[in-house]
């Protein structure tokens, strides 16, 4: 993969050569599979796939243990073939569905998944997954030719120097669905090669945007887990909260569009109208905007080049009202800085980061450490690592690196090392 990053490689190929979508008129039916499918973005992945029959054809289905909505979703969606993750589901799941006729193919457990992401005709696998689980799903949609719409930031987070040249070597695309990531790339159709100076990433502020520092050891999941714009899993809203989940953007950011760390910037924007803005060299600014809706970029996504005709509300800049700015308070967020610094680190440091977060997060929902744990987690595990970070990981240096970091947090917390910390683990 070059320098420049996986998607102004993509963009630096002629229009007139990318025949896949000759234009809108001559959408054709795309077939599609989708990881994660009970989940915010699976779900709202359907709703597109429902609105359009004519432009998606479901080929695979993959979720993680809601058994119930999956069957639901096989009788409505028929799809070729299903999985689930959790095996202790799968005969629920078998005798749930055991009337259709032609039987979808149904697997269980990890491999299920994997098969599921490789699986037929598909063209595009939207990854819905949470978390780095969705990786080697990921990595064999990539090998077996499918573009990839990308939700899963985890996967491009802690696997990047695997993903990245994969996607290079099976010229598959990587589409970004992910909001902002989404917006920079609409952005840039039409900014010639080397046009990009700045990428500037909007964060809403998440659920604490308005308290004040000092009321943040008080933080209880429930508060956490409250976005005031977006309606997402439990995850990214606690790292929206934290603004992990903006580093993690950066990250994000990084990898797809070829920038340096000191040309990506956060700024807060409680209104959420604005996705993302870039700077171009000339120090013209253009910007994405629409009402908080994962749809339009999970259509884009699908759709590229393309645009597709949808009936969803218009954004009405006078409803919308006051669009304001500031700048993210490092005190507050510190899991920003964290996450730049593990950018900058490179190597196997961003999968530490990332895994180190989602156990850290998992233990905040289960109620086993504070809000203010989450941060000490991740620096304490990524100081850890950098004696050992691995410059050049392979797939295999990044899931050890990923487990061990898990190890580390888990180790560290039942050892009592976090002050904020109201219960101990096993205890
Ligand atoms: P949710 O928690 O709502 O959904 C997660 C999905 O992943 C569910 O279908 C879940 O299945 C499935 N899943 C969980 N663990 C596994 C596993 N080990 N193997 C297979 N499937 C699994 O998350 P979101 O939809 O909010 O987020 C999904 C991804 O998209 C994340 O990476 C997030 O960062 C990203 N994203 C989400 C946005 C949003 O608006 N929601 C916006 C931008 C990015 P089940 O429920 O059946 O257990």
């Amino acid at each position: 993969m070059g320098e420049r990053g996986v998607i102004i490689e993509l963009l630096s190929v002629p229009r007139s050569q990318n025949t896949e979508f000759p234009n809108y008129r001559k959408f054709l039916m795309k077939s599609i599979t989708l990881l994660g499918s009970t989940g915010s973005i699976g779900t709202q992945t359907l709703d597109i796939v429902t609105q359009y029959p004519n432009q998606f054809r479901l080929v695979g289905l993959a979720a993680g243990s809601n058994v119930e909505m999956l069957a639901a979703q096989i009788r409505q969606f028929r799809p070729a073939i299903a999985a689930i993750r959790n095996q202790e589901k799968f005969p629920m799941l078998q005798e749930a569905v055991a009337d259709l006729d032609p039987q979808p193919i149904l697997l269980a457990g990890e491999a299920g998944i994997v098969e599921v992401a490789k699986y037929g005709d598909a063209e595009a696998v939207v990854t819905g997954i949470v978390g780095c689980a969705g990786l080697l799903p990921t990595i064999a949609a990539i090998e077996a030719g499918k573009d990839i719409a990308l939700a899963n930031k985890e996967t491009l987070i802690a696997g990047g120097p695997v993903v990245l040249p994969l996607v290079e070597k099976h010229g598959v695309k990587l589409l970004p669905a992910d909001s902002e990531h989404s917006a920079i790339f609409q952005c840039l159709q039409g900014v010639p090669a080397g046009g990009l100076r700045r990428i500037l990433l909007t964060a809403s502020g998440g659920a604490f945007r308005d308290w004040p520092v000092e009321k943040l050891p008080e933080v209880k999941v429930a508060d956490a887990i409250k976005h005031p714009n977006w309606s997402m899993g439990r995850k990214i809203t606690v790292d929206s909260a934290t603004l992990m989940n903006k580093g993690l953007e950066v990250i994000e950011a990084h990898f797809l569009f070829g920038m340096n760390y000191d040309q990506i910037d956060i700024v807060i924007h409680p209104q959420s109208i604005i996705h993302s803005l870039i700077e171009l060299q000339d120090t013209s600014v253009l910007a994405q905007l629409g009402w908080p809706d994962m749809r339009l970029p999970l259509l884009y996504a699908l759709s590229w080049p393309e645009r597709i005709y949808t009936d969803w509300e218009q954004l009405d800049l006078v409803k919308a009202g006051d669009l304001t700015f500031r700048e993210p308070d490092h005190q507050k967020y510190p899991c920003m800085q964290l996450a730049y610094a593990a950018g900058r680190a490179e190597g196997s440091m961003p999968a530490v980061l990332n895994a180190a977060n989602e156990q850290a997060v998992a233990l905040f929902l289960e109620e086993k450490i504070g809000y203010l744990d989450i941060a000490s987690c991740i620096e304490y595990v990524c100081d850890r690592h950098q004696a050992d970070n691995c410059p050049n990981p392979t797939l295999d240096d990044i899931l050890a690196a990923d487990s061990w970091a898990r190890q580390e947090v888990v180790a560290a917390v039942n050892t009592g090392k976090f002050v904020t910390s109201p219960l101990v683990i096993g205890h």
